[in-house]
């Protein structure tokens, strides 16, 4: 790439410095393990020194209904020594046939990192010679860390799972009703709320990439007739070639909210019945949205009143910036802030038209810009990823966790309530009150000079606690005192 710039540009980009912190944003080979270690049955090989396993090894809380091997850590552990005497290859090639022999997985995949990139071990030969000798698809991934950002990462996943994987294997059952979930990663197990509105409908979900997904699903996934794209920018590439080669036409859509929810179900439905299926599935559809928004608003209506008008800052990007916004406005929340960072062109004219109010929408926050919002309460509550959430408390503004470390899933109509829920009792947790009032240190009155009492800081701290914080006995003896 660097060839296609002019001299000024190159050494701009040279002397660049990095900004702090930058690098937590993980590098492409987090980003491809991001996307591919969600398969569940699969073993997933690091061909590198120990940390690149260890930074990224379960960095996520996707979940799996069945095969537990995801979980097992596998890397090849290149030491200094094995740098310097060319042993990477070998010591690939023995890692895999130690894995197969142990476990017997369906597949291996196998990636590359810096180190191992850098040193020119040929992993896609290695692996072509090691599927030849056990019998089993070993699948290289080729992102090392220095290829880019975690969305090149998320992409080249997506790459090597088109190279060597769809198409690989031959469904006895494809149907009518079968699609594809792409970019869907079951956080939390989320997908777990939508899957039996898709089973009610007679929908198959061919193959959920990659969220629980197991590899003989995504090795078929190719028959499916319909695609639906939940993560626009993750895997949006894989959409388009499988659109391209097996004529799978796909939507982008989110599970987060009801409206959308809704809409994505409708236009799953429609794709179907354009591509063949009985368009009486079209009436069952909205059957069964009536049915369950029915039930969904009921349960939400307890919390209109206790969340009216509170005011949300979204700090998260990407799809969710304006998938969670939507959701959110639905049940009477304002948004007062949007961030963009990681969306597509797409998502940005999505958060534009449901905002209608470019002020609201910002790239992204500087940590201590962050704090002055909160610490002046223009926001009742952020909503981020575990890296701000400091920040958040830190001001002694309610937070909630909506990326890939939280814990609670909040997609589908129950995932809407359970959003909702939750935002309910963050902003109305006792904590916040207790943590506003300010410090006994800092109501303190001046203690003279001089020598103190054994028992002055005792007596101080007493004095200084604010009324409404003292137990009865303890307001009676400031009194009686
Ligand atoms: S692949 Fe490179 S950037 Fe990524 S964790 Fe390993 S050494 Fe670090």
């Amino acid at each position: 790439m660097n060839r296609g710039k002019d001299d000024s540009v190159r050494k701009k980009g040279c002397s660049k410095p990095l900004t702090p912190g930058a690098a937590a944003g993980g590098c492409a080979f987090d980003g491809a393990k991001i996307v591919l270690q969600p398969i569940t049955d699969v073993a997933h090989l690091i061909h590198a020194p120990l940390a690149c396993e260890g930074n990224s090894w379960d960095n996520r809380g996707t979940a799996s209904s069945g095969p537990t091997l995801w979980r097992t850590s596998f890397t090849t552990d290149l030491t200094e020594l094995d740098v310097v005497m060319g042993h990477g290859e070998r010591k690939l090639f023995k890692a895999i046939r130690e894995i197969k022999e142990t476990y017997a997985p369906p597949a291996i995949f196998v990636y590359s990192t810096c180190v191992t990139a850098l040193i020119g071990d040929d992993i896609e030969a290695v692996c072509r010679r090691a599927a030849e000798k056990f019998g089993l698809p070993v699948v290289p991934v080729n992102a090392p860390g220095f290829a880019g950002s975690k969305n090149l990462g998320n992409k080249l996943a997506g790459e090597a799972l088109l190279d060597h994987v769809i198409g690989t294997a031959e469904p006895d059952d494809a149907g009518p009703y079968d699609i594809n979930i792409l970019g869907e990663f079951n956080l939390s197990g989320e997908f777990w709320l939508v899957k039996p509105l898709l089973d009610r409908l007679g929908i198959r979900v061919r193959a959920c990439i990659p969220g629980d997904a197991r590899y003989r699903d995504i090795a078929s996934a190719h028959r499916a007739r319909a695609a639906m794209m939940v993560c626009s920018t993750a895997l949006i590439n894989l959409a388009r070639k499988m659109e391209e080669l097996w004529d799978i036409p796909f939507f982008e859509g989110s599970f987060y909210g009801i409206t959308d929810t809704s809409q994505s179900l409708r236009q799953v439905a429609e794709l179907l019945v354009k591509k063949g299926a009985d368009p009486e599935i079209l009436q069952r559809t909205e059957a069964l949205i009536a049915e369950q928004e029915a039930i969904a608003w009921k349960k939400l209506a307890a919390y209109r009143p206790r969340l009216q008008g509170k005011r949300v800052l979204l700090n998260t990007g990407g799809v969710k910036a304006w998938s969670v916004a939507h959701a959110l406005m639905e049940i009477g929340v304002e948004i007062v802030g949007t961030s963009t960072k990681k969306s597509t062109a797409e998502d940005k004219e999505r958060i534009k038209q449901i905002l209608k109010d470019d002020n609201h929408i910002f790239e992204s926050m500087r940590p201590s810009d962050l704090y002055d919002f909160l610490a002046e309460r223009k926001a009742d509550i952020m909503l981020s990823g575990g890296r701000t959430q400091f920040v958040a408390l830190k001001a002694k503004t309610p937070w909630l966790d909506i990326n890939q470390e939280r814990h609670h899933p909040y997609a589908g109509y129950d995932g809407m309530v359970e959003l909702v829920r939750q935002i309910d009792l963050a902003l109305h947790n006792p904590i916040w009150s207790a943590v506003r009032e300010p410090a006994p240190w800092e109501c303190q009155p001046a203690i003279e000079e001089g020598v103190p009492s054994a028992h002055s800081d005792t007596e101080a701290f007493q004095l200084s606690r604010p009324s409404s914080a003292l137990s009865p006995v303890a307001s009676a003896s400031i009194g009686e005192s």
